[in-house]
């Protein structure tokens, strides 16, 4: 018997609403690798929608003239539902992207933290009084929203990713509409269903579906859209940067990476084993933040390659939806394919396969797009398997004699989103972090992502910070307003 696919409609000004070309595609679950919901596919027309429900909302109406206390009420109200629909919400994205629900129950137990800590600081935009240097002359800030945001993920993590740009753009005082990847939409779509019954004003968010060049250009394009906020792959960013630059549009990018994590001599050997795993094989290694060039300190080498290999092959791969697994599948068709490709690449240019090294057939994968987690020895940094984002579970081990080299070899590469280094030498974990152009860098740890803490990339892995107090300032900007006190009427030919 064929499985009853689930249909999902868009949502635009506060209703569900079907795709103006009366066109679904099929959404896929990569554990068994068979559509499970049907995605509207939007166009042009339903991003002038969209976007003139956002720009209403934003003009008119409650929102506008909500104060901003009960803006943060609204966002809390919003991670409290999340809170409790959050065993839904995890299942829908397991189904939907393979992500473990290990991994998903605890992303979807902190992500109402966003939402409350954004939330909390909707009242404290602050503008400031100047003590301006003009007599008769009073002048003051005020931080205010931008108008209409476009919000477009990648398929990686949807939900947290797109919270990332939700709550402080909310806060902000924006409205949204919101473009998930179309790989993996349906958790969004029923994210928004909580937004509205949280009691967000009709317009406030919005969502379309569908492909990029169909709903993402004409939405990033659209001359009423004031900011644009993407995280996605370098290409994309680079298209959205560059339509975006037509409208002088301002732009966040959170684009890929390449991460060193550096292990030196004096690491407890056992932890950067583990933390070298979790760098990338957690999440598949389809995270932007992966430490995909684990760079290894000559003399260590071959006791932490034995350590690592050992500890990787024992890593327990199947079902997501089992607690027990530990590297579920990787999410789409053409992303399996891009991960072989690449394994091949490493294989041709000399690298050493010392694990895994192709698809996994075991049989606790079944039809699924699962791929060996595999490990490269013997890895130079100017092979493409050292420079290039594969976004899966393949590490590529480089070695270095020194702390320059070792710092060399990290920074000399075109990313710099994320960096790992592992140490007891207090020292070198200042030095050698503050040496490292990279807008994370994580010591004696890895993947340590919060609300609270800024996030985003150096060189090209990105523009702008997502996370902690730095984002809601992408979401606003500054006014000035002068006012005169004096009764004295100026020269009006001169300025002031
Ligand atoms: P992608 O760039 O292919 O797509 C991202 C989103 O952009 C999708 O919604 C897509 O439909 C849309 N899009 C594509 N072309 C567009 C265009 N011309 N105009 C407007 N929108 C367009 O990325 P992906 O494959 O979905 O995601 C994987 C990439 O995302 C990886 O490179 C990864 O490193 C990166 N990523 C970065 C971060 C970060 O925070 N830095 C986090 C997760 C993923």
């Amino acid at each position: 018997m064929t499985e009853q696919l689930e249909k999902y409609q868009m949502h635009i000004g506060g209703q569900a609403i079907d795709p103006a070309s009366g066109e679904w595609f099929e959404s896929y679950n990569p554990y068994t690798g068979k559509p499970w919901a049907l995605i509207p596919r939007g166009g042009k027309e339903d991003v002038e929608r969209a976007v003139a429900a956002a720009s209403e909302a934003f003009e008119t109406g409650e929102w506008p003239s909500l104060t901003p206390t009960a803006r943060g009420a609204l966002l809390r109200r919003l991670g409290d539902l999340i809170a409790e629909k959050a065993e839904r919400l995890a299942e829908i994205e397991v189904r939907d992207n393979g992500k473990l629900i290990a991994e998903m129950g605890g992303q979807l137990r902190y992500l109402p933290q966003w939402y409350y800590y954004f939330g909390g600081l909707a009242d404290k935009i602050e503008g400031a009084v100047i003590p301006i240097d003009k007599p008769g002359m009073f002048n003051y800030t005020r931080h205010e929203p931008l108008g209409v945001i476009a919000a477009i993920s990648p398929w990686n993590s949807p939900l947290l990713l797109t919270s990332w740009k939700l709550a402080p753009a909310l806060a902000a005082g924006n409205t949204m509409v919101v473009k998930p990847s179309e790989y993996t939409s349906a958790s969004m779509l029923e994210l928004v269903k909580l937004i509205e019954a949280a009691g967000f004003p009709k317009g406030v968010v919005n969502v379309i579906t569908g492909f990029g060049p169909e709903v993402g250009e004409p939405l990033v394009a659209h001359p009423k859209v004031a900011k644009v906020a993407f995280t996605g792959g370098e290409m994309g960013g680079q298209a959205v940067y560059q339509q975006a630059a037509k409208g002088l549009k301002p732009v966040t990018l959170e684009l890929g990476g390449k991460s060193p994590n550096i292990v030196f001599d004096d690491a407890v050997i056992d932890d950067a084993v583990k933390g070298a795993i979790s760098g990338i094989f957690a999440a598949t290694g389809q995270t932007c933040i992966a430490g995909s060039r684990l760079l290894v300190q000559e003399s260590i080498h071959n006791e932490f390659m034995d350590k690592l290999v050992s500890f990787a092959s024992q890593a327990q791969m199947g079902d997501p939806r089992s607690v027990d697994t530990q590297v579920g599948p990787v999410t789409t068709q053409p992303q399996y394919n891009k991960v072989l490709d690449y394994i091949q690449v490493a294989k041709d240019e000399g690298a050493s396969c010392v694990l895994g090294g192709g698809p996994a057939s075991r049989p606790e994968c079944g039809d699924g797009w699962f791929v060996e987690p595999t490990i490269f020895d013997n890895v130079t940094n100017d092979m493409r398997i050292a420079q290039e984002e594969v976004f899966g579970p393949v590490l590529s081990v480089i070695r270095f004699k020194d702390e320059d080299e070792a710092v060399a070899i990290a920074n000399d590469i075109l990313y710099g989103l994320a960096a790992g280094v592992w140490t007891q030498s207090i020292k070198r974990a200042i030095t050698v972090s503050n040496r490292i152009r990279a807008g994370t860098v994580w010591v004696n740890t890895y993947r340590a992502v919060s609300y609270m803490s800024p996030f985003g990339g150096y060189k090209r892995s990105g523009l702008g910070r997502e996370n902690g107090q730095e984002a809601i300032r992408e979401y606003l900007q500054t006014k000035s307003v002068w006012i005169s006190t004096s009764d004295e009427v100026p020269n009006p030919f001169v300025m002031r």
